[in-house]
């Protein structure tokens, strides 16, 4: 046959010369020529007609043979493999035949971003010795159907294996070590190896067999992890050839298995693999395409040589002083994160103690700046040593306030970084003044080293609307300074030096995102309903009454959840009834009749109170929090219940933490009491679900209940047993695991037993992604992060029942949280997950 065969764009992206493929294997073409496509577009098609011969377990890779013969492998990325099929899903089977344009894969281009090693996607001929390979577009934009490769019959074959030869046939049976087996890899190293040999060497398993020298039959044997092979060798070096082949594949490999988790660092790159991407923590969400910024502050010197204790007195207070002036000037005009961060920092420059160490440290003949390093120092000491994050992350504040105090005592300004438009800062940590201090109009993006996302600075970042990734690793700060760097705050992906296709579908999300905005505004008075009009309702969750407003202008149909602890927090004293009183009615006001859910106070485990002396529970976040604190302190429930009582119009009220019926009957009497005493009607009481006994018994408690309100962050971290204020862990407290789900599944069918309603409140309200699957689950009403309401209204507007529930179906089969988004959902958008502080 000498017709040449066109293959045609199997995916649409950035079409490359093979050599260009960031992995040897298929850059040095042992498994055959052909060219190489960065995909824009997560879907595989055929490249022309065929059958389906190949199709890898995990669903990375599809071999087609055409008429002709001609044997195309299409790799989606490289070692995808590692994702073991997450964010693969397959449209075809083996032996199906196919058309040239026939969708054979869909593929998560997101997903496979942070986890595969490149998306970069080999298209090869692997039986090529009959063909010449020649590339049609290599260096540009391609789409779906160009011609990409002709491939001319030469009418060579492929060797067929000579005859073993006379002498001995040796045998050495071996145990796979490989973590992924010999897939196309290893596979294709097995046979170079093979190469170097004169013997004639086969690789044998149960009963099969394949010429060691070729990479393909190696592959296509489908040998895994700890299957045993056998090599089997015959010719002058058969016995060297047997030693080489099973050490190459006993040997565990650079490839140990990886877990599918979105925060796993790629490994420390080598000599020649240059930096191209860091995975990190997502602290607050957006993307940004900018030019890399170090920011290396010197550390301030500090004046070791000490005067007279009264002057080195004098200086410590005059800086002390000025600093708390500068802050003091910082507070007006501020946003409510900026001003509660500043006003932290005022609190601990007045910290008595800290004042009396560095006086103490002054009288022993310290200088001013020596005695208050020392003061700060020890308290950052103690609280690291507490182990706790969120006090890891409060020694940071503790930290800057040494910073500019220094700073003043040494006479030096803070140094002023002239930073470029959209410039995306990277530093090993940022110190909250320090970010106040850069010109926010030119700051696109946040990439750190360290940090966690619930820092100050997380919160800040979001405040601002800065997308921000933490925990990136100290290879951050290797980057270059003005290097082009694409940063994901959804995703917690930083991307160096992209390809300009990638810039070119990083420009077309921004674009996306900004149009999906202000489609999603226009429409954001709009009630929640579903595409085939199933009413959904979109509320906001509050924790401050200036929050109020925004989420009316957003299109909130009402407060969903209130925090409360915002009146109860670094105060020395709990607030009375009337103070309650007149914040729970300025929210109510604000939500201009509206419904309000109040919920109780949750404090302890992470939100702590002085002023109530809870006891040092050896696992907070297991201990007396929630419902338990108020049922413990009847003094401070009945103030809070008689102020929620005292609202109009009417606040509905709901209880955290709950974990059993006594729970809530115990609260009930005490509000049937109050109500009773100011002559209201007892109002609505509801119960958050966010313990899996909640969950589990959710039928119990909806007998008695008016309403449940699933609180997916507390719900995922005792479901999954990872504390979510742990930075190393809280990428994966994702909600989106099969476990919380059926959780959730559980606590919707409970509810719709006794027809009460079911909704989210927790952070699982504000991902795009979950609304399907949670509607799906029988979630009758969503309560997001105010600034997410117009998109989620504009998501379930996209939804019918059908679509959600067959999404909810498919979510609760999956084994991991990365396999659920992984999903996808053709009407559903592409999904921006928000920070993890709902
Ligand atoms: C939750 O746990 O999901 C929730 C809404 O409560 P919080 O985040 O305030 O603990
Ligand atoms: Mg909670």
């Amino acid at each position: 046959m000498s017709e040449i065969l066109t293959l045609l764009a199997p995916l649409a992206g950035w079409a490359m010369p093979l050599a260009e493929t960031p992995d040897p294997v298929f850059a040095e073409k042992m498994l055959g020529d052909g060219l190489a496509i960065d995909p824009t577009v997560g879907e595989l098609r055929a490249p022309c007609d065929g059958e389906v011969i190949g199709l890898h377990a995990c669903s990375h890779a599809v071999t087609l043979r055409a008429a002709n013969g001609a044997e195309i492998l299409l790799h989606v990325g490289l070692e995808t493999v590692r994702c073991g099929g997450a964010g693969f899903e397959a449209q075809t089977a083996i032996g199906r035949k196919v058309r040239a344009g026939d969708l054979l894969l869909r593929f998560d281009l997101e997903l496979l971003a942070r986890q595969a090693a490149s998306l970069v996607s080999p298209i090869v001929v692997i039986n090529g010795r009959g063909f010449a390979v020649e590339p049609l577009a290599t260096g540009r934009e391609v789409a779906f159907g160009e011609p990409v490769l002709a491939l001319r019959p030469t009418g060579t074959t492929e060797p067929i294996a000579a005859a073993a030869a006379a002498s001995e046939t040796l045998r050495r049976r071996v145990k796979v070590a490989l973590a992924h087996g010999l897939h196309a890899r290893p596979a294709a190293l097995v046979a170079k190896e093979a190469a170097t040999f004169a013997a004639e060497i086969a690789v044998e398993i149960a009963g099969r067999s394949a010429n060691a020298r070729s990479p393909v039959a190696v592959m296509a044997l489908g040998v895994r992890f700890g299957d045993e092979i056998e090599f089997v060798a015959s010719g002058d070096d058969a016995a060297a050839a047997l030693e080489a082949l099973v050490a190459r594949v006993a040997q565990r490999d650079a490839e140990a298995p990886v877990a599918v988790v979105e925060t796993l660092a790629p490994p420390a790159p080598g000599p020649t693999s240059p930096l191209s991407a860091l995975g990190g923590v997502p602290a607050a969400p957006g993307l940004a395409i900018g030019a890399a910024v170090r920011l290396v502050e010197p550390e301030v010197a500090v004046i070791e040589a000490a005067g007279a204790p009264d002057a080195e007195h004098a200086a410590l207070a005059a800086a002390l002083d000025a600093v708390r002036a500068a802050l003091t000037g910082r507070l007006v005009g501020e946003t409510d994160q900026r001003r509660e961060i500043v006003e932290a920092h005022l609190a601990f420059l007045g910290d008595p103690e800290l004042r009396q160490t560095a006086r103490g440290a002054i009288a022993t003949g310290q200088s001013a700046g020596a005695a208050w390093a020392f003061a700060i120092g020890g308290y950052v000491d103690q609280l690291r040593g507490v182990g706790d994050a969120r006090m890891m992350e409060r020694a940071a504040d503790l930290n800057d306030l040494k910073r500019q105090v220094l700073l003043r005592l040494s006479g030096e300004a803070a140094p002023t970084l002239r930073l470029p438009d959209n410039a995306i800062i990277l530093a090993d940590d940022i110190l909250p003044s320090q970010l106040m201090e850069l010109d926010a109009s030119r700051v696109a993006g946040l990439a750190i080293s360290r940090g966690g996302p619930t820092s100050h600075v997380a919160i800040l970042a979001a405040a601002m609307n800065i997308p921000a990734v933490v925990a990136l690793g100290p290879r951050v700060l290797s980057i270059e300074d003005g290097a082009l760097v694409i940063l994901d705050g959804d995703n917690g992906r930083l991307q160096v030096a992209p390809k300009s296709a990638e810039i070119a579908a990083a420009q077309t999300r921004l674009a996306e995102r900004r149009t999906r905005r202000a489609r999603a505004m226009a429409a954001a008075a709009e009630p929640g309903r579903t595409a085939d009009g199933v009413r959904i309702e979109v509320f906001a969750n509050l924790g401050a009454v200036e929050e109020a407003a925004s989420a009316v202008e957003n299109g909130a149909e009402g407060c969903g959840l209130l925090r409360t602890e915002f009146l109860f927090m670094d105060r020395d004293a709990p607030p009375g009834e009337d103070e309650q009183l007149a914040a729970y009615q300025a929210i109510a006001t604000a939500l201009d009749g509206r419904p309000l859910i109040i919920r109780t106070l949750d404090i302890g485990a992470d939100k702590p109170a002085s002023y109530l002396e809870l006891p040092r529970d050896e696992n907070p976040a297991l201990g007396v929090r929630g419902v338990r604190v108020s049922l413990a302190w009847p003094q401070l429930l009945r103030a809070q219940l008689r102020a929620i009582l005292r609202v109009r119009p009417a606040p509905q009220i709901m209880l955290p933490m709950v974990s059993s019926l006594a729970e809530l009957r115990a609260v009930r009497a005490v509000l049937a009491e109050l109500a009773a005493d100011l002559g209201v009607p007892s109002p609505k009481l509801g119960v958050m679900v966010e313990t899996p006994a909640a969950a589990v018994t959710a039928d119990l408690l909806a007998a008695e209940a008016d309403f449940l309100s699933i609180g997916t962050n507390d719900l995922a971290q005792y479901a999954l047993a990872m504390d979510r204020t742990n930075p190393q862990l809280a990428a994966q407290v994702d909600a989106m695991h099969p476990a919380v789900l059926r959780l959730v599944r559980d606590a919707a069918a409970g509810g719709a037993k006794h027809g009460r309603p079911v909704s989210v409140c927790g952070g699982l309200a504000s991902d795009l992604a979950a609304a399907p699957i949670l509607i799906g689950l029988g979630v009758t009403e969503l309560s997001a992060s105010p600034a997410v309401v117009p998109e989620l209204k504009a998501a379930i507007r996209s939804l019918t029942m059908a679509q959600c529930r067959e999404i909810a179906e498919r979510a609760l089969n999956q084994t991991s949280a990365a396999e659920v988004r992984a999903l996808q959902l053709a009407a559903a958008p592409a999904a921006p997950k928000m920070g993890a502080a709902s």
